[in-house]
């Protein structure tokens, strides 16, 4: 599976946290695999991108950190943290 996202890539850098292993997301992605709400945005083994629930991400995720997942954190906008 051919996973292309270039708006999302773009919101993952932005996004990034700084430790590279989390990212806070504004809304809850499903898995690309089997449509539960997704924990993780990784690259798999091929080298594609996808969005990951917890069985998939053991299944299919290399590791965390730059280059090769994150774990997702849904938070609402306007919820929690301020946004200028
Ligand atoms: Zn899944």
């Amino acid at each position: 599976m051919v996973v292309r996202r270039s708006e999302s890539l773009l919101g993952r850098r932005y996004l990034l946290m700084n430790n590279h292993t989390e990212q806070i997301i504004p809304w809850q992605p499903s898995c690309d695999f089997c449509n539960e709400p997704a924990k993780y945005d990784a690259r798999m083994l091929r080298g594609s991108w996808a969005y990951m629930c917890n069985a998939h991400f053991e299944e299919h995720g290399i590791k965390l950190g730059l280059g090769y997942g994150q774990r997702l954190i849904f938070q609402a906008p306007g919820k929690g943290e301020d946004t200028e």
